[in-house]
């Protein structure tokens, strides 16, 4: 379930970064993912393996119909417990 949860953080974070730089026409976002500590579902924080292409269905399915559908997501899954963007590219 944590690919959906990190699925909308990683677009408000986006977002953010988006308006802060005030970008335009985003092609493509490059992510690194690792394991993930996050809470859901009222349960206390723990640590889980993150299914890539779970990931990025989440995160077209929430693009959708926003200013980041056409967005291209390249993930790559990386050791650690953290996520982090690595690029964004405009067109
Ligand atoms: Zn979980």
């Amino acid at each position: 379930m944590h690919d959906f949860f990190l699925a909308k953080q990683i677009l408000e974070k986006i977002r953010e970064i988006v308006m802060e730089k005030k970008l335009e026409r985003i092609s493509k976002v490059s992510l690194e993912i690792g394991s993930i500590v996050l809470a859901h579902d009222n349960l206390p924080e723990h640590l889980e393996d993150i299914n890539i292409e779970n990931l990025v269905f989440g995160l077209k399915s929430f693009a959708k119909d926003t200013a980041l559908a056409q967005v291209e997501f390249d993930v790559q899954k990386v050791a650690g417990e953290s996520w982090k963007i690595t690029s964004i590219e405009v067109e």
